[in-house]
């Protein structure tokens, strides 16, 4: 069977498979995605949609003490089972290793400014490609009800205007004039302008339309079986839809980066970290602006055409269950914060699989050992977010320009 050949193969059509796709289009070369269900499909579809330059990295002092502490209870915001599996084991121990005042500082330095970068880069992208994602420059809300957390989140705050993030704290009164939608409890709330929403099943669908208009391909129900490497290359892939060549391969398979990478001889230091959504038709009352209720971790996205509550952090493997307890856990912590918390109509109850790396950070370069081999994932928990920057820098790397941004902290070689 004589391969199907374009010059860049894209492994994964999620945000960041197609946002490479587009950007690549965009300097010109000739793009095929293939994805192994139907784009959009994974971790991109009902994630909460915020664009959030604001969000602190996972690895903060602190979180191996709370995840201790949350182990024996379900429906904790930051879940670990207790396992034996010694990969997970093994990620557990590097990302405990992470988790300190120093690493912490230094990995919220260098990925706020891919956030920011990525900001900027995504309005944009949806302006100049007319992405109909109901993209609104909207700002987010983290909320409080406990004093004692209240004030100690001006610390992160303080963090974060040091590394260029605007925050506005908000008395209780403040924020409940702004959000009619929050109810007495609230002691207080820092509001970061920057921040943004959007759709994200409907932005994946119209990356993947101005994929095609640029002409690209995007081939779905192509799921990756086999590559024959030859000479340090990929020189082609096996799909259960046929066999696919290209000049550059672009692994952007999000969760399951590391069992695809596993055949290429890869040791991708990823973990699923399961997240849960439920989404409802809009509620009377919807908050107007996305907010996080930050002692719940509940994350409470509208549009005009939905509401969503999200959110969690589970690590469990990659465990398939929809986990009742963990999705009731979003309702009840939305009702201690907000008038109406749930929506007249469920439309959809989901979970899905950041691609998690133990620093927090994307891994994001060449290959290792290939010459034509570049890898785009481990996005975490802000893949969304980080889409626009990640498909820029791939499209730099491989046209030889030298990257907007540093690549060095994200270098699939560093671990
Ligand atoms: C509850 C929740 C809330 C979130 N909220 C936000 C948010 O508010 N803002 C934000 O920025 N991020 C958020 N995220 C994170 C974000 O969803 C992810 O970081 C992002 O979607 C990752 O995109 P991706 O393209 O790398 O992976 P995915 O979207 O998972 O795409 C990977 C693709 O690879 C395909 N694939 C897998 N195996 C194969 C194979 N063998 N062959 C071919 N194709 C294959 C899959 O079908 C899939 O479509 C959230 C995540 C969750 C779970």
């Amino acid at each position: 069977m004589t391969a199907q050949r374009s010059d860049v193969l894209v492994l994964g059509g999620g945000v960041i498979g197609l946002a490479c796709a587009l950007y690549l289009l965009r300097v010109g070369r000739s793009v095929t995605v293939l994805e192994g269900k139907t784009i959009g499909s994974g971790s991109s579809h009902g994630n909460c949609g915020t664009i959030t330059p604001s969000h602190l990295p996972l690895t903060a002092p602190g979180t191996v003490a709370k995840a201790l502490k949350w182990m024996l209870k379900r429906d904790a915001p930051f879940y670990v089972r207790p396992t034996l599996d010694p990969t997970l084991l093994a990620w557990l121990l590097r990302f405990s290793a992470r988790c300190n005042a120093r690493d912490f500082a230094a990995t919220t330095r260098v990925k706020t400014q891919l956030l920011l970068h990525s900001r900027t880069l995504l309005e944009a992208l949806v302006r100049d490609e007319n992405l109909q994602c109901e993209f609104d420059p909207s700002g987010t809300f983290y909320v409080y009800r406990d004093e004692v957390a209240f004030t100690q989140s001006q610390a992160e705050a303080a963090l974060l205007r040091e590394v260029g993030v605007t925050v506005q704290t908000l008395a209780g009164d403040e924020i409940r004039r702004r959000e009619p939608a929050l109810n007495t409890s609230i002691v207080g709330a820092h509001f970061h302008p920057g921040d943004a929403r959007l759709r994200p099943n409907r932005y994946a669908a119209e990356l993947a339309r101005a994929v095609r208009a640029c002409g690209g391909i995007i081939e779905e129900q192509a799921s990756i079986q086999e590559f024959q490497v030859a000479n340090e290359k990929i020189v082609n892939v096996k799909t259960s839809r046929g066999i696919f060549a290209g000049n550059e391969v672009v692994l952007a398979l999000g969760a399951w980066s590391p069992q695809v990478g596993k055949q290429l001889g890869l040791r991708l230091p990823i973990q699923p970290g399961k997240g849960y959504s439920i989404t409802y038709t809009r509620p009377q009352l919807a908050p107007v602006i996305p907010m996080v209720l930050k002692e719940r971790g509940v994350c409470v996205t509208s549009w005009a055409s939905g509401y969503r509550l999200g959110s969690t952090m589970e690590f469990s493997g990659y465990d398939r269950s929809l986990n009742r307890t963990r999705l009731a856990a979003l309702a009840r912590g939305a009702a201690e914060y907000l008038h109406e918390p749930v929506g007249p109509k469920i439309e959809e109850e989901w979970y899905g699989w950041r691609p998690m790396t133990y620093d927090d950070l994307p891994i994001l370069g060449r290959a290792p050992g290939y010459r034509n081999l570049s890898l785009a994932t481990g996005h975490g928990m802000l893949g969304v977010t980080l889409s626009a920057a990640t498909g820029a820098l791939i499209a730099e790397l491989l046209s030889g320009v030298s990257p907007s941004l540093d690549l060095k902290p994200y270098a699939p070689t560093r671990f």
